[in-house]
C-alpha cells in the first residue's frame, strides 16, 4: 500500500502516520518527493483498512499496490529512480558505462586498468575478486587481497569500485571497500545474500538470474529493498535459451516491460550475454537504444591472457572505439555519457 501525504504536510504529520503504520505491525518506506512525501507499506497488508490511515491528519490518499513486487514497482514509485553517487549520477537522463576485466588478477593490470578508464572518462571500475567459477578447478578469485587492490585503485585514481559479493561474511569487508556491490546470476535468489545487502547502505547491481523471469528479478530487487536498502540497479546479462551462438541470449527485449513495471535503472552486461568480444559493440549500442541506462563490459589489458571470460573481454583500443559510438548515439537519445 501507498500512502500519499498532501502537499505541504508537517514533519509531524508525517512522523504520526509512521507511528500508525508501524503499530498495524507494518514497515514504513518513507519517499520524500520533490512536492510531497509518499510512504510505502511493506508486511501483511491484506488484512488492513486504508481508512484507518486516510483520517490522519495530512493524508491525502491510499493506493493499493497490486503487484507482488511493492517498493520495487511503478505504482509505488512513478518517476524513474536516479542513484547520487560520488562518481556522477546513475540514470535516468545519464548513461554510465562500468568496465574492467572480469577478475583481479593482480595489482599491476587493476592500477594500469583503472588509469587507463579514467583517461577515457570511464567513472567505475568492474572486476571481481571473489568469482564464482563453473569449475572448482578454475581460477577463483584473489579473495581478500583483491580487494585491497580494489581499494588501492580506488585511492589512487578516484575510481569508482563495483565487485561481486559472493557470502555474507563478507559483506562488512564490502561495505568499506566498494561502491557498488555486485551480484552475480548465480545468487539472485540467494535470499540471505539479498536480505544482508538489504542492511548495507550501498547501492546493489542485481544481475538477473540465467533463468529468471522479470518477475523473479523484481522480487529479488524486493529483497534488498524491504531492508531498507532502495539503491537497487537491475542488469540484464543473458538467459539461458537453446541458442548456442552465443554464451547466453542477451534479453534486451526485457528492458521495456521492466521500465513499465519498475522505476529502478537498469543495466545491460554485453559481455556475460554475448560471451564474444565481437558481438560486444552492436549489442552495447543495442541496449542503450532500448532504454538502458548503462552497460557493465569486461575490458583486459591483454584479453589473451586473461585469467577468467578473455574471448568476451574487449581490449584497450576496441573499448575506446565503442565509447567513442556510444557518445555520438547517447545525445540522439537524450542522454549524457557520464
Ligand atoms: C561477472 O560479472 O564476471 C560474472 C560472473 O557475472 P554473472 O554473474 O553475470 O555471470
Ligand atoms: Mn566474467
Amino acid at each position: 500500500m501507498l500512502v500519499v501525504m498532501k502537499t505541504g504536510a508537517s514533519p509531524e504529520q508525517i512522523s504520526r502516520v509512521l507511528e500508525a503504520i508501524s503499530v498495524l505491525d507494518l514497515t514504513p518506506h518513507p519517499m520524500p518527493g520533490a512536492t510531497r512525501t509518499a510512504i510505502g507499506i511493506t508486511g501483511n497488508t491484506g488484512a488492513v483498512d486504508s481508512r484507518q490511515l486516510e483520517v490522519l491528519d495530512g493524508v491525502k490518499e491510499c493506493i493499493r499496490v497490486t503487484k507482488p513486487f511493492k517498493l520495487a514497482s511503478r505504482e509505488m514509485h512513478p518517476a524513474d529512480t536516479a542513484l547520487d553517487l560520488k562518481q556522477g549520477k546513475i540514470g535516468p537522463d545519464t548513461f554510465t558505462v562500468i568496465a574492467g576485466p572480469c577478475s583481479v588478477e593482480n595489482e599491476a593490470m587493476i592500477l594500469r586498468t583503472s588509469e587507463f578508464l579514467v583517461q577515457n572518462g570511464i567513472r567505475f571500475l568492474r572486476a571481481g575478486a571473489f568469482k564464482p567459477r563453473t569449475s572448482p578447478y578454475a581460477f577463483q578469485g584473489m579473495g581478500l587481497e583483491g580487494l585491497k587492490i580494489l581499494q588501492k585503485a580506488r585511492e589512487k585514481t578516484g575510481i569508482g569500485i563495483v565487485t561481486e559479493l559472493m557470502d555474507t561474511e563478507h559483506a562488512a569487508a564490502f561495505e568499506d571497500a566498494v561502491d557498488i556491490i555486485q551480484i552475480g546470476t548465480r545468487n539472485m535468489q540467494n535470499f540471505s545474500l539479498l536480505k544482508r545487502v538489504g542492511q548495507t547502505r550501498k547501492p546493489v547491481l542485481l544481475k538477473r538470474g540465467m533463468s529468471a523471469t522479470l518477475e523473479d528479478w523484481l522480487m529479488a530487487a524486493e529483497y534488498i529493498m524491504a531492508g531498507g536498502n532502495y539503491q537497487v540497479i537491475l542488469c540484464e546479462r543473458g538467459v539461458r535459451t537453446f541458442s548456442d551462438h552465443s554464451r547466453n541470449t542477451l534479453d534486451l527485449s526485457v528492458i521495456p516491460p521492466a521500465k513499465a513495471l519498475s522505476h529502478l535503472p537498469i543495466f545491460v552486461d554485453p559481455s556475460h550475454g554475448t560471451g564474444k568480444r565481437a558481438y560486444v559493440p552492436a549489442m552495447s549500442l543495442a541496449a542503450l537504444a532500448s532504454g538502458a541506462d548503462g552497460l557493465i563490459i569486461e575490458a583486459h589489458p591483454e584479453p589473451d591472457r586473461a585469467l577468467s571470460d578473455g574471448a568476451q573481454s574487449l581490449d584497450f583500443k576496441g573499448l575506446q572505439a565503442l565509447m567513442a559510438s556510444l557518445r555520438q548515439m547517447a545525445p540522439l537519445l537524450g542522454r549524457k555519457m557520464s
